[in-house]
């Protein structure tokens, strides 16, 4: 019988050569996955008019972690979601948990959500929670534990699964996403604008042994996930497109990155066939990026984040509230009382908010910029025009919105001028942060100039180690 050292001594070199790669030539990568599904029924997220609790699934809601370790030990670890968004405390929990378990800094957690309007409703602040019925208050408390737990999990686990791996960078593009604002003689409204800026860049960060087996892909793409608006839970198309993926490709974990896709939206839409047929189009794309020639990423990673300081404009006074407090419109009533009550409460309304911007540099090959909220499509397109290098020989840029804090729509300066839902007309349907109106036409400039900022800072890191 031949034994244990042996083998090891016949089979470790073996390893090294088939893969053809020296460690320091590889990264080391971890993922994992777990369902967040409720178990039961619960009232869910994304639109304002439901009117009555989920009613069963058409397929797990999940989160996912991959952890990537590059040659001098820097960690990274991505979180992708089947849900609506990623409320603050939800990532400052997070953020300080896996620091005491894992010794992680807060620039080497990412947090996505794919903003799927048919998952549960997550509520995690005083505004949110603020005057829900008992039953629905404990449902949500218990739910936001439960998630909670479940992150922290995950990302415990894709560091536990680390093992050597190749990582590189591809990408296709998918043409379902379609910007969704049209101007009207009454402003703008929701609905399909052909002329429209839009972003159909599918991004994929695919995750191989050293043998060349993939392992996972990590894909992007710049659309609200709003094909369906129905009363089960379901990931929409960015949750069909991870299933399809991970049918072809047994083992492998796809895990989805929403962009900049604030003011954009899949069309046709409303069916659960077109939600499927979506999933394809960009399981597809993904497919396509993997058949190209990707570009190796050495296993070299930077991060860094920090805040930008956004302004509201001007707040309406008490006597507007008063009056909007009376509107026959519910939604603007229900906005205004719960304003008043801020005034009551904490003697004013918001003039600032603080929020987060990551940029995650992959060695000189590639620059991952994640921004907070529901960033629109302009973002994506003027970062990516001022980061890459006409020539192609500079690094590859991937922005992603919806990231470590989604707090409101968060316009460009033209979105903002323009007006319109998401200049800040859905400041009132939001819950997790009471916020009574508009940005000022700063917010561009100040989220921008914090990318800049956050990048130099990383390159000036580099050049002196
Ligand atoms: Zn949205």
């Amino acid at each position: 019988m031949i034994s244990l050292f042996r083998l090891l001594t016949f089979c470790l070199p073996l390893f090294l050569t088939t893969s053809g790669m020296a460690e320091r030539e590889l990264w080391k990568v971890g993922v994992s996955s777990e369902t967040v599904t409720p178990n039961g029924p619960m009232w869910m997220a994304g639109y304002a008019g439901r009117t009555r609790p989920s009613e069963g699934k058409t397929h797990d809601l999940f989160v996912k972690a991959l952890a990537l370790q590059s040659a001098d030990g820097t960690r990274m670890v991505f979180v992708t979601s089947d849900l609506i968004s990623v409320p603050r405390p939800i990532r400052d929990t997070l953020e300080k948990q896996v620091a005491e378990k894992f010794g992680l800094s807060p620039d080497e957690l990412m947090i996505n959500c794919s903003h799927t309007h048919c998952g549960p409703e997550i509520r995690t602040t005083r505004w949110a929670l603020d005057g829900l019925p008992p039953e629905r208050l404990q449902a949500a408390t218990e739910y936001a534990e439960f998630l909670q737990r479940t992150l922290l999990k995950v990302v415990g686990d894709a560091l536990v699964d680390s093992s050597p791996a190749k990582v590189s960078y591809c990408r296709a593009r998918c043409g379902f996403a379609m910007n969704r604002r049209t101007p009207s003689p009454t402003g703008f409204r929701n609905f399909p604008n052909p002329d429209g800026p839009v972003d159909h860049d599918v991004p994929v960060l695919r995750i191989d042994t050293p043998e060349g087996k993939l392992r996972a892909v990590m894909f992007g793409y710049a659309c609200h996930n709003t094909t369906l608006g129905f009363y089960k839970f379901c990931g929409d198309y960015a949750g069909f497109a991870q299933q399809y993926l991970e049918n072809a490709h047994p083992g492998v974990t796809a895990l989805f990155v929403l962009g900049c896709g604030g003011d954009q939206n899949p069309y046709p839409r409303r069916t659960l066939s077109l939600a499927r047929q979506h999933g394809r189009s960009l399981s597809n794309a993904v497919e396509t990026a993997l058949e190209t020639d990707a570009k190796p990423l050495p296993p070299a990673i930077k991060s860094a984040i920090g805040m930008a300081t956004v302004d509201y404009q001007r707040p309406p006074s008490r006597d507007t509230l008063l009056q909007l407090a009376r509107s026959t419109n519910k939604y603007e009533r229900i906005h205004a009382e719960r304003l008043l009550k801020q005034l009551d409460t904490e003697g004013h309304l918001r003039q600032q908010y603080d929020c987060p911007v990551q940029v995650i540099r992959f060695g000189t090959n590639l620059t991952l910029i994640a921004l907070p909220g529901e960033t629109v499509v302009d973002y994506s397109l003027r970062l990516k025009n001022e980061l890459s290098i006409g020539d192609g020989s500079g690094p590859s840029v991937w922005v992603a919105g919806y990231s470590n804090d989604v707090f409101a729509y968060v316009p460009s300066r033209r979105v903002l001028l323009e007006g319109g839902y998401e200049a800040g007309g859905a400041m009132r349907y939001m819950t997790t942060v009471l916020q009574h109106g508009p940005f000022t036409p700063t917010v561009e400039e100040r989220i921008v100039s914090k990318v800049h900022e956050l990048i130099r800072k990383l390159v000036s890191k580099s050049s002196v180690r």
